[in-house]
Formats: structure tokens, C-alpha cells, sequence
């Protein structure tokens, strides 16, 4: 009874739990990892800065595009309507793919692009300083390149969610470590973490280095909750102790995940804590009083006291107080609806 309450309540927050174990598992999570785009900001990066090379033509911005159409990616959606505002029309790319973690490959004309991250290769002198600026801006950058040519720059700045900065100091107050875990690089990630005063963060991670990044908590003896949104996090949602995922993110991080939260409103995950702990000790009272009152009701039933005073328990009363220790545990439980959380 108390786990229906409890799974109801979190409910009625906007938490939904998947199952009984997940609710009293949560009260012992000590460790929050939590993706960056889409979890902690709002995930709709917008291109803010655009250097491109003398010799990118509007066909190649328009094959560029059409590619960065046919990704999930909130980053693309948003050089997407960059390109687009600038007047570029579609033109047809082929073969695209989306590298996990690191951006999109296509064809255009037969010659092959890359679109994304920023390798660890050193960029041509004519970009240099377009790097430096977008780095000092603590942007997120996206390259766009013709085999190994740098065609373009591209800067994109995304918001912390409102609700991050207190969500994440309830968090810490309440003794919970919280880490970020992003594919993005070190500098946006150093802006956030700061921003946010997190415990700390992991930088340029692949999708399957957030899932390594848990196990390697787990080892240490940490109880990992894990929060995010996308393809990349499916894995590390799956592979932590409860894996949280958003309801405004990608199915398949809400399938791995145990929690969905609504809205993407991440100050809910303190709330569903603090639930999981009021639910498991509404269970232990209840425990206790069912334990208590029968150990001390059955003797009294079955005639302890008639040696000393000649009492006789009526078995009809007997009968009704059986059935009354059923209602203070049902009504125990019902009280955890009336709890502030
Ligand atoms: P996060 O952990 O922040 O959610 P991802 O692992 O999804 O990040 O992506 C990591 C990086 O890969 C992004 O910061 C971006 O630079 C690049 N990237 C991913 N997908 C695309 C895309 N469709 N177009 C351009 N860049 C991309
Ligand atoms: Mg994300």
C-alpha cells in the first residue's frame, strides 16, 4: 500500500516510476551523473558565431543542410534554421550518417563531408582566430569539413534550464554528489559545471564512455542515478542503479530509463529521493506496528492473562482486532499523500 501511495504521489509530481524496486532504491542513491544538452540546459543550442572558409559555395552550405535535417540532434535542428534564416536552399547530400558522440558524415558532388566535433587535429591558420574567439565564448563548436579541409565554423551557446541551479543545490544539500557527463567539449562543460557549482565533470565523452563512467562509480561503491535525454545516454541510463530520463528527450533514453520526468524538470529528482525515503520508512512502521501489536495482542488472545486476573479474550473482539492492525497499516500508509514533499 504504502509503494501505490508513493508511486502515485511521485505521479502526481510529474515523476514516473516504472516499478515498486525503483521507489525504495532511489532513498539510497548518493551519487547524480547527469548529461549537459537537453538535461541540465534546455538543448536548444543557437548558433550564435558562423566563419566560413572564401571557398565554401551555397551549394555546400545547402548539401550541409539538407544532412544536419536528417539528424535527431538538437544541434542540428538549430544550424538548420541558421542556414535556412540565411537564405540557403537545400541541396541533395547523400549517404548520411550520424557518428555517435562526435556529429554527421555525408556525400556531396563525390566528395565526402564531416560535419561535428572538432578533432585533435591542428585547424588551418585561417581559423585560428575564429577558434580562439568561439572558445573564449565557451561555445559549443561544430566544424564542418571537405575531407580534410575546414570549410566552416560554426559557434552555438545553449541556456541552463531555470530550474537547474536549484535543482542541482538541493541535490548537494542533500548530500548527494552530482557530476555532469557531457560529449561536449571542455570548455562549455567548464562553463556549466562552474555555473552550476557541480562536484564535477567529465568532458568529450562518447556514448559509451558515460556507460563506462557509471560502471567505474559503481565500482567504487557509489549507488548511481543517472540522468539525461538522448541516443548517447541510453547506455549509462541503463547501466546505473536508476537511470532518469526526460520525457521532452528520445524514446530510447526514456526506454532504458526507470524515472521519466515531465516536463524535463530535473528539480523533481531531489522531490522523488526524498519520497523514496518517506515510502520506505512508512514501510518499516508499518513492519514494526503489524510486528508489535500481534506479538503483544496473540498471547493476550490465546489466554496469557487468565493464570493472573481471569482475563478471556471474546474471539469475535480478537477477531476485529486482527483485522483493525490491517487498517492501521492501510491508513499508516494512506498518511504518506498527506506529507509535504
Ligand atoms: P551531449 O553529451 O552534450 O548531449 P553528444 O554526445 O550528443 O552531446 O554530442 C557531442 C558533440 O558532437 C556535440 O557537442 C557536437 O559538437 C557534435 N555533434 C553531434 N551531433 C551533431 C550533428 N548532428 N551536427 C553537428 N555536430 C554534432
Ligand atoms: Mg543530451
Amino acid at each position: 500500500t504504502a509503494i501505490t501511495v508513493g508511486v502515485g504521489k511521485a505521479a502526481k509530481q510529474g515523476v514516473l516510476i516504472k516499478d515498486a524496486e525503483t521507489l525504495e532504491r532511489l532513498k539510497d542513491v548518493n551519487t547524480l551523473l547527469v548529461d549537459k544538452t537537453g538535461t541540465l540546459t534546455v538543448g536548444k543550442p543557437k548558433v550564435t558565431d558562423a566563419f566560413w572558409s572564401e571557398e565554401i559555395t551555397e551549394e555546400v552550405k545547402g548539401a550541409f543542410l539538407f544532412a544536419e535535417k536528417q539528424s535527431e540532434h538538437p544541434i542540428a535542428k538549430n544550424i538548420v534554421s541558421y542556414l535556412a534564416e540565411q537564405g540557403i536552399l537545400a541541396s541533395l547530400s547523400e549517404n548520411i550518417k550520424t557518428i555517435p558522440g562526435k556529429g554527421i558524415s555525408f556525400d556531396y558532388n563525390d566528395k565526402a563531408f564531416f560535419a561535428g566535433k572538432l578533432d585533435d587535429e591542428p585547424l588551418e591558420d585561417s581559423f585560428r582566430h575564429a577558434f580562439k574567439t568561439l572558445q573564449n565564448k565557451e561555445a559549443t563548436i561544430v566544424v564542418l569539413k571537405a575531407g580534410d579541409k575546414t570549410l566552416g565554423l560554426l559557434g552555438l551557446k545553449d541556456k541552463v534550464k531555470n530550474e537547474a541551479k536549484k535543482a542541482v543545490n538541493n541535490l548537494l544539500e542533500a548530500g548527494i554528489d552530482v557530476f555532469m557527463l557531457t560529449g561536449d567539449n571542455e570548455h562549455t562543460a567548464k562553463q556549466v559545471s562552474d555555473e552550476l557549482h557541480l562536484s564535477g565533470y567529465f568532458s568529450n565523452l562518447l556514448p559509451q564512455d558515460k556507460a563506462q563512467i557509471v560502471e567505474e562509480f559503481i565500482a567504487k561503491g557509489k549507488t548511481i542515478a543517472m540522468a539525461g535525454d538522448g541516443i548517447n545516454d541510453a547506455p549509462a541510463l541503463a547501466k546505473a542503479h536508476v537511470g532518469i530520463a526526460m520525457s521532452t528527450g528520445t524514446d530510447i533514453a526514456i526506454e532504458s530509463a526507470e524515472v521519466t520526468l515531465l516536463h524535463g524538470d530535473i528539480s523533481k529528482i531531489s522531490d522523488a529521493i526524498r519520497l523514496s525515503k518517506q515510502t520506505v520508512k512508512t514501510i518499516n512502521q508499518n513492519l514494526f506496528w503489524a510486528f508489535f501489536y500481534n506479538v503483544m495482542a496473540i498471547p493476550v488472545a490465546a489466554g496469557i492473562l487468565y493464570p493472573i486476573n481471569g482475563f478471556l479474550l471474546n474471539p469475535m473482539i480478537a477477531g476485529g482486532a486482527m483485522a483493525f492492525s490491517s487498517v492501521t497499516v492501510v491508513l499508516n500508509s494512506l498518511r504518506l499523500r498527506l506529507k509535504k514533499a
